[in-house]
């Protein structure tokens, strides 16, 4: 018995998104573009969120006695100490692994290939995910990147 993908709307969402990325990025040079941009993406957001909370936490003796005095709703804003020092570690393990996924990619982009294996990449993508729904907003798209005042691609 063939197995069914999972239609549940999480699934269906990340089969979207992933046939999305191969229609957009069709190419080998397009898709390491893509990783890498989301990978230092990443590293910025939750490098920058850890060195806040960090922070936070380095000058929280003083404003631990002020939330206390102002009661219940001041402990559902702020985390506890506990819960903050959790997301730190977690945190910095995440910058950790990210780190090394960085390493590894460069080795992956360091890659090059000639154009005839990018147009089998295309012709790939175009069969991997189709673009049924959009066939018309494309030829659109194609008109308007005709027209003079606007910049192709
Ligand atoms: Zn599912």
């Amino acid at each position: 018995m063939p197995e069914e993908p999972c239609q549940c709307p999480d699934c269906q969402r990340f089969y979207r998104e992933h046939d999305r990325l191969i229609r957009e990025n069709p190419t080998l040079r397009q898709q390491q573009e893509l990783s890498w941009a989301a990978l230092q993406s990443f590293r910025t957001l939750a490098g920058r969120v850890l060195e806040e909370l960090q922070k936070t936490q380095g000058d929280h003796e003083a404003p631990a006695a002020a939330s206390a005095a102002a009661g219940a709703s001041a402990a559902t804003e702020a985390p506890d100490q506990d819960s903050l020092q959790q997301a730190v570690s977690d945190l910095e393990n995440i910058n950790a692994h990210l780190f090394s996924i960085e390493a590894l990619m460069e080795r992956i982009f360091d890659v090059r290939v000639p154009e005839p294996v990018e147009q089998k990449f295309r012709e790939l993508a175009g069969e991997l995910a189709p673009d049924h729904l959009n066939a018309d907003r494309l030829r659109l798209n194609r008109l308007l990147h005709q027209t003079q005042d606007l910049p192709d691609r």
